[in-house]
């Protein structure tokens, strides 16, 4: 008795100390190994949750926000390409704190003639440029684009002192602007249209030398307010060009007088709809609101090729209202053909809408609309019903911007009116990504001007899902038998990125301006992210829920990356802040590999790790109590024929006798008898966890299919080995057989190694999407 006391009680101390001496290996290998475990929690990262904002991610008790309320009188002068305004803002103070100053945003002051935006990068010789690039670059004076302030006075015509620093202009109040206060002030500005098309603008014109008519899309033509919330205080961070708005709600009462015979549509709803509409459009239109499955032509290419010849020298005035918009934009020519339908969402009709010159044609005619409308319908359904009343989308060259209600897309065909499925499938989705925009970050109000991704990345992921559903809902737009080509949002899409030169990659949680490659840093790899996250590591039940909650807690709100990151943890109950750490802290990637496979066998007789263990310590064998090895398989077969492949319970006397005197009949009936026994070793050099997806193929054909959760990773990063049974013997392995992880390297993820040809074939599947 005393005998077997003292081996059982050094067993489980061998136990512990082998277990013990893995971990100390490791941690000895890699200094500070634990402490960057991806499985930390995020604390240090986060801001700390206060009545503001909760822990949950919802908005706290004293969340606030403030309002800014418009009314602008604006003129285009056509002749010249100059816009003319008079504005006056009604701040709305909702902030517990005083305002001594208000900051208002110059955006346009970007290409004022002596902008810095110009000169903040380094750099080397190109490979080339276009003769727009190198005329603007080396021939030509920099345009004159810059804001001119005519005058800046209060509610009684009292001139208010103010302060400009480039795109910010500081307005210095007479007196603090108490909490809960408002306060009315005017401005009035003019400035230089850009010609968009020559220096990538968000907005401005494009003049067709053919008839001599310019298209207008305009948008930050106006001294907007910044934001002032309880995270930045201002957000007077300057409009270098690549981080975008940051803006507050309000409501806009816009008069636009343009030439007469203009066509124009903006953020709002038309108000004198009878004054400047024909009494044929009028009709139209009243047709369009009934229709549900087709748009109807209010304005035809026939009518806006009459419109192009005219250039009236009378002036008409558009007035639209917009109700808690964080922006307004407008498009207006005489060449713009206008069509429209209505869409249901729950028990609102919705009016998706499309203005495009016949350089658009036909392409537009066929597709703006009914992308529109997709795009409206698709989003509603994965967050909340669209509120406004409208969509519309613009046809620009080489644009792809969005405002609230409106948005510019391009997508031109050839002369001929012929176009490539390039061009088809571009404009399609440059139309749903922008009026998709709506949702983020229109109405989900993140900041732009910090945050890229929280916008582009949720945008993008929602055209993946948008587009998919778009090649469903029309298979014949698209080729026969296939999935929509989506440019972004398949996880083998974002890996020549991520895989890519770790000089020139910044992580997603990065200021737009200070990232490498705007494209993947800010759209592609969050879409991609977001996509894994819902088909791969929550599940399409979990995140769907939690992303809609997110949705409803912010919408009509300003939302941070902590916001989002806690509701989609605090609506699922699933732990992300390894993903969160993993994905959008850093620059790591998914690599993982088969990195060893061992054979063992059933044994009675001590294995050689047992062996070793004790020959080290001096403890004599016959210490130890009856026991079933696994041991393995060698080279010579050391094994005797007999014990090979045999059933644990005919191959170890230890194990018989165990069953005979512990376990019932009916239970020994019931036993699992695996025959084969091996210990898989897999790696992770890429440092970036993810649920560890694996299909394990055996001799008699069947295939088992286990994803080992990404905690499986939590203590080492970088190696985990696994047991595994079975009853036929192993013959492959292959890790994330559906390309579903990102995994930059595929060539490491099988046993036996296979070709690389085949893993390449694969991701050509991929990308065709069969
Ligand atoms: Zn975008």
């Amino acid at each position: 008795m005393k005998r077997v006391k003292y081996a059982f009680a050094s067993i489980l101390f061998l136990f512990t100390a082998v277990t013990f001496a893995q971990e100390t290996m490791t941690k000895e290998k890699e200094p500070g190994h634990y402490n960057q475990s991806k499985f930390k929690q995020l604390y240090e990262e986060f801001s700390t949750p206060n009545t503001y904002r909760s822990a949950s991610g919802a908005p706290g008790p004293d969340y606030y926000q403030q309002q800014a309320d418009y009314v602008m009188d604006i003129r285009l002068d056509d002749k010249n390409a100059k816009l003319f305004g008079e504005e006056t803002i009604t701040y709305t103070n909702n902030s517990p704190d005083d305002l001594e100053y208000l900051w208002v945003q110059l955006d346009q002051n970007v290409r004022a003639k002596d902008s810095k935006a110009a000169l903040k990068n380094g750099s080397g010789i190109s490979l080339g440029d276009s003769p727009e690039k190198f005329v603007g670059n080396f021939m030509t004076e920099p345009f004159d684009g810059g804001f001119n302030i005519d005058y800046v006075k209060d509610d009684s015509g009292k001139a208010l002192p103010y302060t400009i620093n480039f795109t910010m202009m500081r307005v210095d109040l007479p007196t603090p602007l108490k909490s809960g206060d408002k306060y009315a002030f005017k401005i009035k500005w003019n400035y230089n249209i850009p010609d968009h098309t020559i220096n990538r603008a968000r907005s401005g014109y494009e003049y067709f030398a053919e008839d001599g008519n310019r298209a207008y899309v305009i948008a930050q033509f106006f001294p907007r307010m910044a934001v002032y919330n309880d995270v930045e205080g201002w957000q007077n961070h300057q409009f270098w060009g690549n981080g975008e708005f940051a803006l507050p709600f309000g409501d806009y009462e816009v008069n636009i007088t343009v030439p007469a015979d203009h066509i124009l549509d903006g953020t709002g709803v038309l108000q004198n709809r009878k004054e400047v509409y024909s009494k044929e459009m009028m009709a139209r239109y009243e047709k369009a609101k009934k229709s549900y499955d087709k748009p109807v032509i209010i304005v035809s290419q026939a009518e806006a090729e009459a419109a192009e010849k005219g250039f009236s020298d009378k002036a008409k005035t558009w007035k639209l209202k917009a109700e808690n918009v964080r922006d307004f934009g407008f498009a207006t020519s005489r060449k713009f053909i206008w069509d429209m339908q209505a869409v249901k969402l729950g028990n609102r009709d919705v009016m998706a809408v499309s203005m495009y010159p016949k350089e658009g044609n036909p392409l537009w005619e066929e597709y703006s609309t009914k992308a529109v409308a997709h795009t409206l319908k698709s989003y509603s359904s994965h967050t909340f019903d669209y509120p406004y009343p409208k969509a519309i989308s613009v046809h620009a060259k080489r644009q792809g911007m969005e405002y609230p209600m409106i948005c510019w897309n391009y997508g031109r065909p050839n002369k001929d009116g012929s176009y490539s499925d390039r061009t088809k499938y571009g404009m399609i989705s440059v139309i749903i990504h922008e009026v998709g925009h709506n949702f983020f970050p229109m109405i989900v109000n993140s900041d732009e001007r910090q945050w890229g991704w929280m916008d582009e990345g949720l945008d993008t992921f929602m055209q993946y899902m948008a587009e998919q559903e778009f090649g469903e809902a029309y298979p014949e737009a698209i080729a026969p038998n296939a999935k929509y080509p989506s440019r972004r949002g398949d996880p083998a899409k974002i890996v020549p990125y991520m895989s890519g030169d770790q000089s020139t990659i910044a992580p997603i949680m990065s200021n737009p301006e200070n990232v490498f490659q705007l494209g993947p840093n800010a759209y592609g790899k969050p879409a991609t992210a977001l996509n894994i996250l819902r088909e791969t590591v929550m599940g399409r039940e979990l995140f769907d829920h939690a992303f809609k909650t997110y949705s409803h807690r912010w919408k009509f709100k300003h939302p941070t990356p902590e916001d989002f990151f806690r509701t989609m943890e605090d609506a699922s109950a699933v732990d992300l802040d390894w993903y969160w750490r993993g994905w959008f802290y850093t620059t790591d990637y998914v690599d993982m590999a088969v990195k060893d496979i061992k054979k063992y066998y059933v044994s009675d007789q001590p294995n050689k790790k047992m062996k070793a263990y004790l020959a080290e310590r001096g403890i004599p064998e016959s210490n130890l109590p009856p026991m079933v090895y696994l041991e393995e398989y060698d080279d010579a077969g050391m094994v005797s024929p007999e014990l090979k492949n045999n059933l644990p319970s005919e191959t170890s006397k230890t194990l018989k006798e165990f069953m005979m005197d512990n376990m019932t009949a009916a239970e020994r009936a019931a036993i699992k008898e695996p025959k084969y026994f091996y210990e898989v070793t897999y790696n992770s050099p890429g440092g970036l966890p993810m649920p560890l997806i694996v299909e394990y193929t055996y001799a008699d054909g069947s295939v088992k299919n286990v994803t080992y959760p990404p905690e499986i990773w939590r203590k080492n990063s970088k190696e985990v080995s696994m047991v595994i049974s079975s009853t036929s013997e192993l013959k492959g392995i292959q890790i994330d057989p559906k390309m579903e992880t990102a995994d930059i390297d595929t060539t490491n993820n099988s046993w036996p190694k296979k070709e690389q040809e085949s893993d390449f074939d694969k991701m050509k599947e991929g990308i065709k999407g069969e």
